[in-house]
């Protein structure tokens, strides 16, 4: 059977004015893939980000690592190695998964670097290293050209923000100043930046995208308290003070007075400040899509009882199965007794596991000194190519070896804490009783219940039943 491959394509700024799109970035790779009898049977598609900017989730190469990893493709094909990965911690993280699964197939269409074999791993870590630095220096050079303007008041670029004309940044539209301060005086009187927003959803105001969805909550809020109201530049959201410690002040006209702008910032702050201890988030439910309904299979959350009886003290909540999501909707069971008996059920096995493997001994990684001299070889290296002891090329001849022997050492270290800490982990949950258990946060309490278990099916309980009956609670073990 073909292998089967995942593509990958990014199209970047870089691009711009390039040819290379994002289509024939496809075709070549696909084609290559052809020649080599693998089944292309995914395109992973990133477009218009960089893959240098540190911040910019690429969701489509998250994707294809996870599928990778889970088996899902057998390797991938890209346009080059520049395209897949810029930063080193993203090579990294594929390496990992090559490492992984050593069959992989991998292969670029300009043939730059073969992640399949570990001297173009060593390979593709210098191009990625290099690659890096000179994105680094680019961007710094661009950084510093920003700040240098913004210190001098100038306005930056791209589209006016709500409050000022659309052809000209710098000068006021009266109607949206208008709206802007009937709001901030809202704000003022107590009105919550949610009404406003639906307000302004339902009248046009504001800066919403080309007629689609509502401003964002915090959007509306930045609109209203953007320091640009009283004319202070701002640099990355920050205040921008000059050398006598006052704001910058930019090219623009303001809206608000000083006085006028620290009150409804003020405002904001303070309601947030009361929201925070009456604002509970959604509560979660331990098995929240760990429970399965036994008719359909589909995952079962937890959830509130509505209809819920006048009077009736606790708020009870069910393992539900949901229509909504795509279940039966014919099993429930009241979630408290199911969550207490798995709870039991877990902790007893942990306990026995724990009791089986005997206490921990912490032990440190015995070739941490191997490592240091690794790396002191490989800083020697890199500082003898500085002062022109060594030529590039040279550097490049020594250095595979080493930083092979290196990774090998990291790959080592980590296994070794992370089978040290997982021991741990397992004494400490057998540790636990129930109550004690009960009190960790529940992403920790379902954490530990994976750890034991794949699933839990609730089947069906017969029509007026009232008694909680464990055996119809069926714990899918590891
Ligand atoms: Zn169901």
């Amino acid at each position: 059977m073909a292998r089967k491959v995942g593509i990958y394509t990014r199209i970047s700024r870089d691009d711009e004015g390039d040819a290379m799109g994002v289509a024939r970035q496809q075709q070549d790779c696909e084609r290559l893939a052809d020649l080599r009898s693998w089944q292309a049977v995914k395109i992973y598609e990133d477009n218009d980000v960089s893959a240098f900017k540190r911040n910019v989730v690429r969701e489509e190469f998250e994707l294809m690592l996870k599928d990778l990893r889970a088996g899902l493709i057998d390797g991938i094909v890209a346009y080059d190695l520049d395209r897949l990965a810029r930063q080193p911690r993203d090579l990294e993280r594929l390496i990992e998964i090559f490492d992984e699964r050593p069959k992989s197939e991998f292969a670029t269409v300009t043939n730059d670097v073969n992640l399949g074999t570990p001297d173009g791993r060593t390979m593709a870590r210098i191009m990625v290293a290099f690659a890096n630095k000179s994105s680094h220096d680019a961007s710094r050079r661009i950084k510093r050209k920003h700040l240098e303007l913004a210190q001098q008041g100038k306005d930056s670029g791209g589209p006016a923000p709500y409050g000022w004309r659309k052809d000209d940044r710098t000068k006021v539209d009266p109607d949206a100043a208008r709206a802007i301060r009937e709001a901030q005086q809202e704000i003022l009187a107590g009105v919550r930046i949610g009404t406003i927003r639906t307000r302004w959803w339902e009248q046009g105001l504001g800066n919403p995208r080309a007629g689609t969805k509502r401003m964002a909550h915090h959007h509306v809020e930045h609109i209203l308290t953007n320091p640009r109201l009283v004319g202070y530049r701002t640099y990355h959201g920050e205040i921008l003070t000059g050398a006598s410690g006052e704001p910058v002040k930019g090219e623009w006209e303001p809206i608000n007075t000083v006085a006028e702008w620290e009150a409804v910032c003020a405002a904001v702050t303070e309601r947030k400040l009361q929201q925070r201890p009456g604002k509970l988030l959604a509560r979660k439910y331990l098995l929240s899509g760990i429970a399965r309904c036994g008719l359909c299979k589909t995952k079962i959350r937890g959830q509130i009882n509505q209809r819920r009886k006048p009077g009736s003290k606790a708020t009870k909540y069910t393992y539900q199965c949901s229509v909504v999501n795509g279940g039966c909707g014919k099993v429930a069971r009241v979630g408290e007794p199911v969550d207490k008996l798995i709870a039991e059920l877990v902790l007893e096995e942990q306990r026995e596991k724990a009791a089986a493997l005997g206490a921990p001994i912490q032990q440190q990684w015995p070739r941490e000194s191997e490592l240091e001299a690794v790396q002191a070889d490989i800083n020697q290296l890199i500082e003898a190519e500085k002062t022109k002891q060594i030529t590039v090329s040279t550097l490049l001849q020594l250095l595979p070896t080493k930083e092979k022997e290196r990774d090998e050492l990291k790959l080592d270290r980590a296994r070794f804490y992370k089978d040290q800490k997982q021991a741990e982990a397992q004494v400490r949950s057998g540790e636990l009783s129930l109550a004690e258990f009960f009190d960790l946060p529940v992403e920790r309490q379902q954490e530990i219940v994976l750890h034991s278990l794949s699933a839990v099916m609730i089947h069906p309980a017969g029509r007026g039943r009232r008694i909680f009956d464990p055996s119809l609670i069926d714990p899918v073990w590891r």
